[in-house]
């Protein structure tokens, strides 16, 4: 029951609840300066929200959130910016074999393809595999013309939450999406590569929740 926006009334009477708790709402108004009238709606948002608990004939006490409830507030508050690995790039003119040699030698499924380091599309192992399989001589055939190229490429902002990273990669069924700041280039918008979100960045954020490392997130 708790999707509300608290505003900084409330805020300070689950403060002073916490601290006194049980407390009847006369003492919570003599600590807020006002009358018992005046802080009537907010203490029963509070309750009808699921902040508070009114006990009869003892007081206001706070309800503590679930555990489901923090890990949630937890996770809103990591950004992309902070599980992001460095980007993979090649050139769009890059030869599909020296790019299997990339996507081998930096061990990730999903290549970043610039353009004057814009991004002009991606790459993944299919796609590779898909041309690799093919009659086309993949030294001679340039990354570019086998990519998933701009604008259907999905990308995500660095300030972004990760649950809408993970959101895009279920919906869209990819592996990883390219990090990308926006700069506006004679009036178009393009997107330089700042990092790559990947499955196995938000598997190990899930890792690490589990199990805490000194220095980790
Ligand atoms: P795999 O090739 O290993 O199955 P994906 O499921 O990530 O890897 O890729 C499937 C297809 O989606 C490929 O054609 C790839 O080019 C494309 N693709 C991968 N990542 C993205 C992305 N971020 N935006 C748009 N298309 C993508």
């Amino acid at each position: 029951m708790r999707p509300i926006e608290l505003k900084n009334r409330h805020k300070e009477i689950l403060e002073i609840v916490k601290k006194y708790q049980p407390i009847a709402s006369e003492q919570i108004a003599q600590h807020l300066k006002l009358t018992r009238s005046a802080i009537r709606a907010d203490l029963n948002l509070l309750v009808m929200s699921g902040h508070l608990e009114a006990r009869p004939k003892v007081g206001y006490c706070v309800v503590e959130s679930s555990t489901r409830e923090r890990v949630a507030d937890y996770l809103k508050n990591i950004r992309v910016n902070d599980l992001k690995s460095r980007p993979v790039v090649v050139d769009e003119k890059a030869s599909v074999y020296d790019t299997i040699v990339t996507m081998f030698l930096e061990d990730v499924g999903m290549i970043c393809v610039t353009a004057e380091d814009y991004l002009v599309g991606v790459v993944s192992r299919k796609d590779l595999l898909k041309a690799a399989i093919g009659r086309t001589d993949i030294n001679n055939m340039p990354v570019g013309m086998i990519m998933t190229r701009m604008p259907n490429v999905i990308l995500i902002s660095p300030n972004a939450p990760v649950s809408e990273a993970a959101r895009k990669i279920i919906d869209r069924q990819i592996d990883a999406l390219p990090v990308v700041e926006e700069h506006m280039i004679q009036g178009q918008t393009r997107y330089k590569v700042i990092g790559r979100i990947s499955k196995t960045n938000i598997t190990k954020l899930f890792v690490e929740m589990i199990n805490p490392m000194v220095g980790g997130l």
